[in-house]
Parts: C-alpha cells; structure tokens; sequence
C-alpha cells in the first residue's frame, strides 16, 4: 500500500522555500481526479495547481460546432459523443439542432456508427471526430473498417489534436508561468514517453507522466518537485505498468496509415503548427470536408466568456464574472462548463476557490 501521507510529507520538503510554483495537469482526466480525491487541498500552500488544454471538447472551436449544425441541417445523421450535445457554437449547438428535428445520435465509440450507417443505407452519417492521441487510432480504425466493408455513407468531421504541440506552444507563450507539467498517462500510452522529451531538452521543464488515482498523481507531482529541487530534469514516466518509452506502436501505425498531421485552431490558442490531424489523400472520401464542404453563416457571438485563457492557465475559472451565474453546466455559456472534463465544470462541481452553489 502506497503512503499517501508520506508523500505528502516529502512534497511539502521538496516545496519548501521554493517560493509560488505553479505545476499544470495537462489534461481534463488529471484536473477532476484531483478534485475528487482533494489533492488541492493537502498539497503545500506554495504549489499550485494550474488545469491546461487537455479537455478536447474544450478546445475545439465553435466554427467546428457551427459546422456539424449545418450537416445536420443538411439532412445528415450526426453521430457524436454525448458531452458535444451542449457545446455552444456560434449561435447554436446540436442539442438545440436536434430539439428542431436535426438527426442527431450519441455513440460511445466511433466504431458504433459502422454499424449506424449500414442499417441507415439511405442516409448518410457523419461521426464528429474529436479528441487527442487516446481516441483518434480507433476513429482511424472506423475508417480502415469502413473501406474494408465498402461504406460509402460514413464520413468523419476531423478535428484530432495532438498534445505535444501545444505544450510547445505554451512554452513559447511568453503569457504562460509554468514550473512543471503533469503529463497525461493515458495520453502517453499511445504517443510514448518519448514524445515529452523535449520538454526537457529544449525547455529544462520538469514533467512526469502519471496515472489518475490519487496515488499516482501525488507520485508524479514528487517528481516534478524533485527535479525542481535541484535533480536532473527529464520526462519521468511514473505510470510504467503502461506507458512506455515508444509507446503504443500498433495504434500508431493505424493513425498514420490514415491521418497525417496538419497544424489545427485551439480554442483560446489560435492555430497550432502541426497540431493536428487531417485524413490521407486515399481515404479522401471518408473526409466530409473534403467530400462536401458545408459554409456556415453565423456571425461569432460576443460573450464574456473567458474559456481561451482559462484553458491557458492565465486565469482561473472563478476570474470569469459568468461563472456559477449565467454560466453553469445546465446552461453552460462556455464549452468549459459542458464537458464532465471541463475545467469550469469541475470548478463549479467539487467548489473551486471555496466557490459554493
Ligand atoms: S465559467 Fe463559463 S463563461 Fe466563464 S470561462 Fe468558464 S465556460 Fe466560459
């Protein structure tokens, strides 16, 4: 049994005289594991934690939403996963599409909508593929097994992020006040320890990649300390029961046999060089775009929204003057607030900064 204490103990040590430090947990898993388990808490008044990018709903943008709305305006069925219902777009999102008789489905894996699109022969279905490293080699298998069968009704809407990239961003980001990085476990099983590396060759930052049980993320926050006290800065893998230094070769392999990379729009972050993934010439036409390309025509609403900064980790969720008011996860006026791994809805959930509801 792992001492949580003792970690505890040995993180203040390593804290200690340190002045403010500011580690940030990558990705939306970490940020509500923390939550949940009150590792904010107990941590050292001096270490705080600071959420970043890695809520996929979150970061992409509203013309993406805008854009699904207007194929299923268009008669297709959209089929997508349940948190992208209420994502605001420009002036609408799917949910309220659907409420005006839009065809839209929730799924639980890309691989579902084979079997949607083969029963619907008349229709077409168009899967919103959305997501990091983790999700998108199955989203790249829907497509080899659709060209296997011979589908012609099954699109993607591409819009797959990588992660490293936009920890290169951050970095670059003269904005960003960063000490260390929590580095997304489940993230790494596919892309590999390896792909952190310049994290610490390029940047001298401290990072490890950790589980998601409290445990383990007190494990990998002591390492980030240590390197901060003075060790030797690297990516340290603390989740070796399945990240490892290559990582996932096989689902590599299905993701570049089908996706190449292209840089891509973060919501809050602009376009990102090479941070993203668009769909090879040969599977062209699983590519909706690419297929038919839909104009959309809403004008981008003004809002005090400020999920870009948030997802910066340039403010807290608290800083917006919407939060636990107009905006809350029933009425969410952000995409923050929507997904279960939003930043803002966690907030708002387990009462960030003592907020209550
Ligand atoms: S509280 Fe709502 S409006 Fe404010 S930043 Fe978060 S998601 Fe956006």
């Amino acid at each position: 049994m792992i001492d949580t204490s003792g970690l505890v103990k040995n993180i203040s040590r390593l804290a200690k005289g340190k002045g403010k430090l500011r580690l940030m947990e990558v990705c939306g898993t970490h940020t509500v594991a923390i939550f949940r388990a009150g590792i904010r808490q107990i941590l050292p008044a001096n270490v705080e934690l600071v959420s970043g990018p890695g809520c996929p709903v979150c970061v992409t943008c509203d013309d993406y939403i805008d854009k699904a709305i207007a194929y299923a305006k268009k008669k297709f069925i959209v089929a997508t996963f349940g948190d992208m219902l209420k994502v605001p777009g420009s002036c609408s999102s799917l949910a309220e599409a659907s409420a005006q008789g839009a065809d839209v489905r929730i799924v639980y894996s890309p691989l579902d909508c084979l079997k949607l699109a083969e029963e619907n022969p008349d229709k077409r279905v168009i899967f919103l593929a959305v997501g990091f490293e983790t999700t998108a080699p199955t989203q790249a298998a829907t497509v080899l097994a659709a060209k296997a069968r011979g589908l012609k009704n099954l699109f993607m809407l591409s819009a797959q992020k990588l992660v490293p990239p936009a920890l290169r961003f951050l970095l670059g980001d003269a904005a960003t006040k960063v000490d260390g990085f929590l580095l997304p476990g489940h993230v790494a099983v596919v892309t590999g320890a390896n792909a952190f590396n310049f994290l610490a060759t390029e940047f001298n930052m401290p990072s490890a990649i950790g589980g998601f049980e409290a445990e383990e993320i007190l494990i990998a926050l002591k390492s980030i300390l240590e390197q901060i006290d003075g060790g030797k800065v690297e990516v340290v893998n603390d989740y070796r029961a399945v990240v490892k230094a290559e990582g996932n070769v096989a689902a590599q392999k299905i993701l570049s046999q089908v996706y190449g990379v292209t840089d891509a729009e973060w919501r809050g972050m602009g376009t990102i060089p090479a941070s993203g993934l668009k769909m090879r010439d040969e599977f062209a036409a699983f590519d909706i775009e690419r297929v038919e390309p839909v104009s959309i025509e809403c004008v981008e609403k003004k809002t005090a929204c400020r999920c870009g900064e948030v997802l910066r980790g340039l403010v807290e969720p608290t800083d917006c003057s919407l939060f636990g008011k107009a905006c809350q996860p029933l009425h969410a006026v952000g995409a923050c607030m929507v997904s279960v791994e939003g930043v803002c809805a966690a907030w708002f959930k387990y009462g960030g900064k003592n907020f209550r509801w």
